[in-house]
């Protein structure tokens, strides 16, 4: 098999070759069909995030081993199965959740293995899909896409699930509108689902122009420039009666977004991130009590929120997010166009 694998922190993937492992146990081992390029790969590739204040939070220290196979967001068709792995059959096509945990704590006897404290993920932990084939620990991790389109099936992985399990935490979703910072893959992502859920509207908020575009382009009721010295106020005259959000959920995690993301709640508020771009945040206390605000992370999704999620895509079709595919080969030259900002909605990588 080939794989594009992370050898040295920092450095593009390499390519190497080796055998096709044989699944052993309740493992199932899967051709690659698609493979979606996510923006946390070019943080696991860098072997970092960042936490503010010249701080840094290595995956090193969090259990990530090299060379690893990056790819979080894998179709795969099943070729072959361990003896225990029952109920699935040769040549099904399948989304694999890759956020795996331990399978023995109690979070992952409930199945929020995604609050597992020592997690095996696919691409981050574990051997991932940027490669011809990849194999996933039990039959549990697998769900049919049936005929869905591979590459439109594969985001929902990472970009859907993460969107998702964030939505499922605003409780005002069908009454009010709700804030979406961020337009890129996982923002229209979030959109999309925002939709499905029979959410109220959507307020887009994105310093790129031409994301915006795509954000109205997509439906969003307003789009607003976050780097706009009034963004906060033209986030709150948006909402209903200009008192502010009920809800933010902010897909790009920055000390910029939070600051716009924050300030913009209305008494009651909640300030839900899940981007990852790095930063820090620095609050007064007493409004938190006096305003009764929540500050909640969530992050990608349990199996009970994959297994939802894919139950609203068979109920209402696939989420209309722009997806292009590349070939495997050009791996490293789609995370440069990741990393410069170039991409709009999702690239997926497919078998050359
Ligand atoms: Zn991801
Ligand atoms: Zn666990």
């Amino acid at each position: 098999m080939r794989m594009f694998q992370v050898c040295v922190c920092g450095q593009p993937l390499e390519c190497r070759e080796g055998p096709t492992p044989e699944p052993k146990g309740t493992e199932v081992l899967l051709k690659v069909l698609a493979a979606g390029v996510c923006h946390s790969d070019l943080h696991i590739a860098d072997g970092y995030f960042d936490l503010g204040g010249g701080k840094k939070l290595k995956l090193e220290d969090r259990g990530m081993n090299l060379p690893l196979t990056l790819g979080h967001e894998n179709v795969g068709e099943v070729v072959a199965v361990g003896p225990e792995a029952k109920s699935v059959k040769l040549g099904q096509r399948m989304l694999a959740d890759p956020w795996i945990g331990c399978g023995k704590c109690p979070a992952c006897l409930r199945g929020d293995d995604n609050l597992c404290r020592s997690m095996r993920s696919l691409g981050v932990f574990s051997n991932g899909g940027y490669a011809t084939h990849f194999i996933v620990p039990h039959p549990k991790y697998l769900f049919d896409i049936g005929d869905l389109p591979p590459e439109r099936a594969a985001p929902l992985a990472c970009s859907g699930v993460t969107t998702y399990g964030a939505l499922k935490k605003v409780p005002t979703l069908k009454d009010e509108p709700t804030v979406i910072i961020g337009a890129g893959g996982l923002g229209l992502m979030c959109l999309a689902l925002h939709q499905k859920m029979g959410g109220h509207s959507a307020i887009m908020v994105d310093i790129d122009p031409v994301k915006r575009a795509a954000a109205k382009k997509a439906g969003a009721a307003h789009v607003i420039d976050g780097a706009a010295p009034d963004a906060v106020q033209q986030i709150m005259q948006a909402t209903k009666d200009g008192a502010g959000a009920w809800a933010v959920i902010d897909v790009v995690g920055s000390s910029a977004s939070a600051r716009v993301g924050y300030d913009s709640l209305v008494k009651g508020g909640k300030y839900i991130i899940v981007g990852l771009f790095g930063g820090d945040l620095t609050v007064s206390l007493p409004p938190i009590p006096m305003r009764a605000l929540t500050i909640q992370g969530s992050y990608v999704g349990s199996q009970h929120e994959m297994r939802e999620l894919m139950e609203l895509v068979r109920a209402k079709g696939l989420p209309d997010v722009p997806v292009a595919t590349r070939p495997l080969d050009d791996v490293n030259a789609v995370m440069g166009d990741l990393r410069a900002g170039k991409v709009v909605g999702r690239v997926v990588l497919t078998p050359a």
